[in-house]
């Protein structure tokens, strides 16, 4: 297994990266911004219809605005004008996200929405949680 070995560790690099702390950034910004598609995936399997949940846009901002500084450190052109704006959009879907949130409730069992005062989803039928019950 010493061919194993010398994959994984080669010439005192590991994976064949010379790591820094720059590098453990970038890299950390690469497996944020990477993982946000397996987030909206699996939203989207749950709920048997296309969906984009707020943590797909909380994972874009976090893994953009690492590599984004790791781009600035870089001084790449093409790295920085790749993520200098993106941040505007996603910080949009997170505020309209979070308005929609407070004027609507999403039933956990099929995703269907309805208004604050309903009690059963709509859609589903499952008995939603009143947070401001007034029923003795
Ligand atoms: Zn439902």
């Amino acid at each position: 297994m010493d061919w194993f070995g010398d994959l994984i560790f080669h010439n005192d690099k590991f994976l064949g990266i010379q790591w820094s702390f720059w590098k453990v950034l970038g890299w950390l910004g690469n497996v944020v911004f990477f993982s946000r598609f397996f987030v909206q995936w699996y939203a989207t399997e749950k709920q048997k219809k296309v969906v984009i949940p707020s943590s797909f846009w909380w994972l874009s901002l976090i893994g953009s605005l690492l590599l984004l500084t790791y781009g600035l450190h870089r001084r790449d052109s093409v790295f920085i004008f790749a993520y200098a704006f993106t941040w505007i959009p996603y910080i949009r879907n997170l505020i309209i996200a979070h308005r929609h949130a407070k004027a609507h409730q999403t039933c956990s069992d099929c995703g269907g929405e309805s208004p604050p005062s309903a009690c059963f989803c709509p859609e589903c039928g499952t008995k939603l949680p009143t947070l401001n019950s007034t029923a003795p």
